[in-house]
């Protein structure tokens, strides 16, 4: 779990992605990038949560927790 007080990050399903491209593409501040051809967040400190990544892929691989944060105060 990680505690509501830790930076909220995408979470990325590696096992959805199909390594388009198309969210590190759209990442306005270069948090994303590709590692073992899947889409990975290779800058954490770099990512604002605006959310265009989760928006963009197509696949649904990318998701954010805010949902998940806002019920219980903890991602699981
Ligand atoms: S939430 Fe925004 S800044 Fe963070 S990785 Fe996704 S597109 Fe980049
Ligand atoms: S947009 Fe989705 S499928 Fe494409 S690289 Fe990003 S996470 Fe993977």
């Amino acid at each position: 779990m990680i505690p509501i007080s830790d930076p909220w990050m995408p979470r990325i399903d590696r096992g959805l992605c199909t390594g388009c491209g198309d969210c590190i593409a759209r990442c306005p501040t270069g948090a994303l990038g590709r590692k073992e051809d899947k889409a990975t967040l290779v800058q954490p400190a770099l990512c604002t949560y605006c959310a265009a990544c989760e928006d963009v892929c197509p696949v649904g691989a990318i998701e954010l927790p805010y949902l998940i944060v806002k019920q219980g105060g903890y991602e699981t």
